[in-house]
This record gives structure tokens, sequence and C-alpha cells, in this order.
């Protein structure tokens, strides 16, 4: 496996290590330059500069003086007896005549020794280091960052892509979609996480696949002594007692229902849109339902494309549950836009309403508020199916805060 931090690491290092070779490089290349003009210029003063060996010591001092300002260099000149005539600057340490002529090495740098004609000897000393520190400092701190930025950015990119399709990967699994896989690139860390990505993703579809089947072949199979015991009851007549005859009747419609529900959540879970699809309008199907339970109805017209029976549906257990918690007054439905794009249906209550925390949580699947399961009505699935339904269609349910007390639920679906 290639590690991404040795990766990393050794760009870092390699970047670097360019950097600083190119510029010890130009380095000597300034200083190179730089000598060769003292050389030039010292040899030139020499020539035409330099008072004769008779002229007054004052007069050569400062002609030194004069050098050494104007090539920022150390000088000395020293006489044919290596007694020094004049010199400027820092001084220059361990001059040797017997060396004379050409390069001389010693601390503080090299010096370069210019014998002239009448015995004497001119000796400069160019300062280590190009002149203007504080340019060169800022060049090479601009040079590094520059070489990072540019060095750094394809592997930083490569290694971001990846990851942003390793991210994309893990949200389309978030999202429901269990068949999301990522690509495995390279063989470092980053690709041993996609690889265990994948694992997990399979291993997660292969678990939920089989907990449906379990779910939907279960309920199936309760279907048939539900059917046997139905018709006992009907057979066993006046055996028993009335009450307790209606009782069971009852006990054996719900567990229907339940069962209903639960293969209704497992197909919805599997289709994720619907299977007949065609044009509802809303406002129409929302009378014929609110008929049945005594709502008003009013607002516009409104089309979306479904499944009209599961549209129903959704609205039934909204109207159905206005009816089991929204107390006596009868509940209202009404049907507008909130977009030329989307339309909504609410339905609303005058009960004792949802409290704020519990708004999001009513529609997880036998969530049920304190008291609710006591009254032994309803299953507990009726708003998630109301979710799973508007999801389905495109849209989504949502429970709202209803001013003037009671609760408020809202559905948005798609217009045609
Ligand atoms: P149930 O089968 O229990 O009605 P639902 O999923 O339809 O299941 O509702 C979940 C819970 O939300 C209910 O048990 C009830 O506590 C609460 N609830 C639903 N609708 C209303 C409403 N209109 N007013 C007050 N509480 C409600």
């Amino acid at each position: 496996m290639r590690r991404l931090y040795l990766q990393i690491y050794l760009t870092i290092i390699a970047i670097l290590l360019i950097v600083f070779i190119a510029i010890g490089a130009l380095w000597r290349i300034a200083a190179a330059s730089r000598f060769d003009h003292a050389i030039e210029a010292a040899t030139e003063f020499a020539d035409n500069e330099l008072p004769p060996v008779s002229a007054p010591r004052l007069e050569v001092r400062a002609a030194v003086e004069r050098l050494h300002r104007r090539l920022s260099a150390d000088v000395a000149l020293y006489a044919s007896d290596d007694t020094l005539i004049a010199g400027a600057g820092r001084p220059i340490p361990a001059w040797r005549r017997d060396r004379a002529g050409g390069w001389v090495p010693g601390r503080g740098g090299p010096s370069w020794a210019l014998a002239l004609d009448d015995g004497r000897t001119l000796v400069i000393r160019v300062a280590p280091g190009p002149p203007h520190r504080g340019v060169w400092l800022i060049a090479v701190l601009t040079a590094l960052a520059a070489a990072v930025a540019v060095g750094a950015y394809p592997m930083v990119r490569r290694l971001t892509r990846r990851l942003e399709r390793l991210k994309s990967g893990v949200e389309q699994l978030g999202e429901g979609e269990l068949g999301a896989r990522v690509r495995i690139e390279g063989r470092d860390e980053v690709a041993a996480l996609a690889e265990s990505f994948n694992r997990a993703a399979a291993r997660i579809e292969e678990l939920i696949k089989s907990h449906k089947m379990l779910l939907a072949n279960c309920s199936h199979e309760l279907r048939t002594p539900l059917a046997r015991i139905n018709m006992a009851l009907a057979l066993v007549g006046d055996a028993i007692e009335p009450a307790r005859r209606e009782q069971l009747k009852k006990d054996v419609a719900e567990l229907d229902q339940l069962i209903d529900e639960i293969l209704l959540a497992s197909r919805l879970d599997a289709i994720r849109t619907p299977e007949r699809v065609e044009e509802v309008e809303l406002l129409g199907l929302a009378a014929e339902e609110a008929a049945r339970y005594d709502a008003s109805v009013e607002g516009e017209t409104a089309l979306t494309r479904g499944d009209p029976s599961l549209l129903r549906r959704m609205i039934r257990n909204l109207l159905e549950n206005a009816r089991r918690y929204g107390g006596e007054t009868a509940p209202d439905v009404r049907v507008g836009k909130l977009s030329p794009r989307q339309a909504w249906i609410e339905v609303r209550d005058r009960g004792p309403g949802i409290a704020e925390p519990e708004r999001e949580k009513i529609f997880e699947p036998f969530h049920r508020l304190p008291g609710s399961a006591e009254t032994g009505r309803g299953t507990g699935l009726g708003l998630a199916l109301v979710r799973q339904i508007a999801r389905n269609h495109g849209g989504d349910a949502v429970c709202l805060a209803a001013d003037g007390g009671g609760s408020r639920f809202r559905v948005t679906l798609p217009v045609v």
C-alpha cells in the first residue's frame, strides 16, 4: 500500500529540495558575477586612479576609501615589503605575500589579490552574500510559496477529487440509495476507505433486503390464519357473548389493517415512485374523502400526477387521525398552491394539537404520543405512510404550528 502521509510528505520534500537547489544555483551565479565585476573595477582603479608610490599617503588612503565605497567591498593596499599602506572596510586577515596574485582564501570569505607593476598589492574582499538581503529573502519566500502552490496542487486535487467521490457515495447511501458504490482508485488509505465503504454498503443492502423480504413474507403469511379466525368467528354465531364477539372482530380488523399497512410500507419502500401514474385533481379528491368525515373543504384546483388510490389513502389517513385525535369539531381540508409548480393540501383539526418537539417524530413508524396507544385505535403507521406516499410522488408531508390550537398537517406535491 502506498501510504498517503508518505505521498504528501515526499511531495513536500521534493518541492523544497528543488527550490533549494534552484536558489543555491542562482546564489552562486549572482555571487560570481559580483566578484567578476569587483575584480574588473579594481583592475581599472589600479590602472587609472590609484596614486603612484611617491604620492602622499593621505591621497592614497582617500583613493582606497573611494574604491571601498564604490564596490561595498573590503580593500587593502600593501607595500612591496608587505606593510599596509591603506585599508578600508573590515581588515583582511592573514595576508601573506607569498600567495600574492589571484584568489586568497580566508575567514570572512575569499579575497582577490592584484599584484601591481610598482610592487604594491591591492587586495579586495567582496562581503559574503549578495547585496540587498531583504530582496533576496522576499524572493526566496515567494519562490518557495509559488513552488509549494504549483507542486502540491495536482497531488492535493487528485486526493480531494477521490474524497469528493467517496463523500457523494456516502451521501447517496444516506439518502437510501442502497446500490450506491464508489470506484476504487489507487492503493492508498483513501482506496482502502472506498473498499470498506463498498463492503459496508453491500452488507447494508443485503441486510435491508432480507429484512424487507422477511417482513413482507411474514405479513403475507399472517393473512391466511387471520382469514380463518374471521371465518370461525362468523361460524360460532351466538355461541359466544355478543360483546366478546364484537371485541374479537375489532381485534381481527385491527390486525388486518396493521398487516395491510406494513405490506404497503414495504412496497412503497421498494418501488420509490408510484407504479400507476395518472392525472389527479387534488381539490376533487380531497372533497370526496372529506365528505366521508363531514369535513369542510375549500381552496383552488390543482392537478398532479400520481397513483389516485395512494393519494386518496394519504388524505384519508390524515382525516382519520383528525377524527381520532382532533376532538369533536369536524376538521377542515384546504387545497392551495405554494408556487406554479407546487400544490399543498392541509388537514386541520381543533384537537389538543402536537407539541413542537413531537412534530417530526410522529412521522416515524410506531411513534405515538402518550395516551394514544391506550385508546387502542390506530397502528402507529398512518403518518409514516402519509410521508412515504408524498415522497414517492415527489413531495413531502410535515406537521406545522396551528394558530388557534389544534394540529395542522401539510402535504406538498408537484403540479403538472
Ligand atoms: P396512529 O395509528 O397511532 O394514529 P399515526 O402515525 O397516524 O399513528 O400517528 C402517530 C401519532 O401521532 C398518533 O398516535 C397520535 O399520538 C399523533 N397524532 C396523529 N395525528 C394527530 C392529530 N391530528 N392530533 C393529535 N395527535 C395526532
